[in-house]
């Protein structure tokens, strides 16, 4: 048993949490990961939205008869958000249905966005179609590592930060299990890890998600020193989005093959309730400048059904059942989703010295902890200037 004491009582959004909790007995202790096997290296483009993620209905003057919506721009937490959002969506739509009597409804994009709001509208009794370039195996979300954590995110308006990070962690724990992929663990972390703090701040300690602990030495092999303990959620992707696909076909749902070029194509469409779930696409389609893309990349190692633990914040380490995952990259401004196995390699280089399985290699300045990136994973909720103001121009 841990014994748990509450050691501090005051902090802010930006500061540490308003609640810690130190960790008095030294924790059993943990499988360290193998790091062996063949290494597949993935990438993706994190859909930043400065200021805020886009949640918002938009009147087009030209097009009095089409109810638009725009739902994208969620940055590293896309999973995180995903049914907070899709359910603010659904509330939109709900209400426009009430004074007419359109039922089709067309959804841009078939990441997690696109998939959970459609999910929620055929919940309405809508006829729903998806339309989308890429197939869910195909987008950026079937990349993320899957820990709940609102990472890289802007919310300018605190409510509704707090309302979508409520509805979307309760429904993932409603959902618990391995019909999703969905399970409740432990991470720990040689950093504070800021997303979470940001959670535990806004809702308060052991309101939505527990208090973190201070470890006073992390219980792995290695000695790392001190750290951190944070209970969260992994949510496997692959998994979960696969599930969500076959609800969808099973509601039939159409899911068609299409490239919107222009706002132009978008009205061409028969349906005239249109949500937006676009992603980084939105950028080029509704030509949003605000929506920065930060490529990310992942070493993929052979899964290890021994691991029950998640370790993020000196790099991180997701053990999912089709494999370990280890992250990751920051790169803000790069827009191609081109995986580079030497940067992989490198990120499996770095953690290994982290646990001590290998000499401590020097971190490269596109590693997500480097020194220079540590405040980027917060969330700015409630307004500031944004992270990545400065990539006025996006490297392809
Ligand atoms: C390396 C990495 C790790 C991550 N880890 C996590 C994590 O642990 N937890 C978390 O919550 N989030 C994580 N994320 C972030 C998460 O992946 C994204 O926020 C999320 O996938 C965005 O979902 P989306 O549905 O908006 O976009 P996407 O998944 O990119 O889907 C967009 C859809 O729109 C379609 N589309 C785009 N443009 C057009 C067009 N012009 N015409 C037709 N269709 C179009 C695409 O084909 C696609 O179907 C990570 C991201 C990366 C890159």
């Amino acid at each position: 048993m841990r014994r748990r004491d509450v050691v501090f009582g005051i902090g802010g959004l930006s500061a540490a949490p308003m609640f810690q909790r130190v960790q008095q007995l030294t924790e059993k202790q943990l499988n360290t990961p193998t790091f062996q096997g063949p290494i597949t290296c993935v990438a993706g483009v994190r859909p930043y939205r400065r200021h805020s993620f886009r949640l918002e209905r938009e009147h087009v003057p030209s097009r009095p008869n089409k109810f638009l919506v725009h739902n994208y721009g969620h940055g590293g937490a896309g999973i995180s958000l995903s049914w907070g959002v899709a359910t603010k969506v659904r509330d939109l739509v709900k209400a426009h249905v009430q004074t007419i009597s359109a039922r089709d409804v067309a959804v841009l994009g078939s990441g997690v966005i696109g998939m959970t709001t459609a999910r929620l509208l055929v919940d309405l009794g809508l006829r729903v179609t998806i339309y989308a370039r890429d197939p869910w195996e195909k987008t950026t979300s079937a990349v993320a590592g899957g820990q709940w954590a609102p990472s890289k995110v802007d919310c300018a308006d605190v409510q509704l930060a707090k309302d979508v990070m409520k509805i979307s962690y309760q429904r993932f724990v409603a959902d618990m299990g391995s019909r999703y992929g969905i399970s409740k663990v432990p991470n720990y972390t040689k950093l504070p890890q800021k997303d979470l703090d940001t959670v535990i701040d806004l809702f308060g300690p052991d309101t939505l998600i527990p208090a973190r602990e201070t470890v006073q030495r992390l219980p792995f092999g290695h000695n790392m020193g001190s750290g951190f303990l944070y209970e969260t959620l992994l949510i496997e992707p692959p998994i979960f989005l696969k599930q969500l696909r076959a609800e969808l076909d099973a509601n039939q749902v159409a899911v068609k093959h299409a490239v919107f070029s222009t706002p132009q194509d978008v009205f061409e469409l028969p349906e005239n309730i249109v949500v937006n779930c676009t992603g980084f696409g939105a950028r080029e389609l509704w030509d949003d400048k605000d929506v920065v893309p930060v490529k990310g990349q992942l070493a993929m190692l052979p899964p290890q059904p021994n691991l029950n633990y998640l370790f993020s914040r000196s790099g991180h380490m997701f053990p999912r059942k089709d494999a370990v995952v280890i992250g990751g990259t920051e790169e803000p401004c790069i827009e191609n989703n081109t995986a580079v196995p030497a940067v992989c390699q490198d990120l499996v280089d770095d953690i290994k010295g982290v646990f001590g399985v290998s000499p401590m290699i020097e971190r490269l300045p596109f590693h997500i902890d480097h020194p220079s990136k540590v405040d980027e994973v917060t969330p700015l909720i409630g307004g500031g200037p944004p992270h990545f103001n400065r990539c006025t121009q996006v490297q392809h």
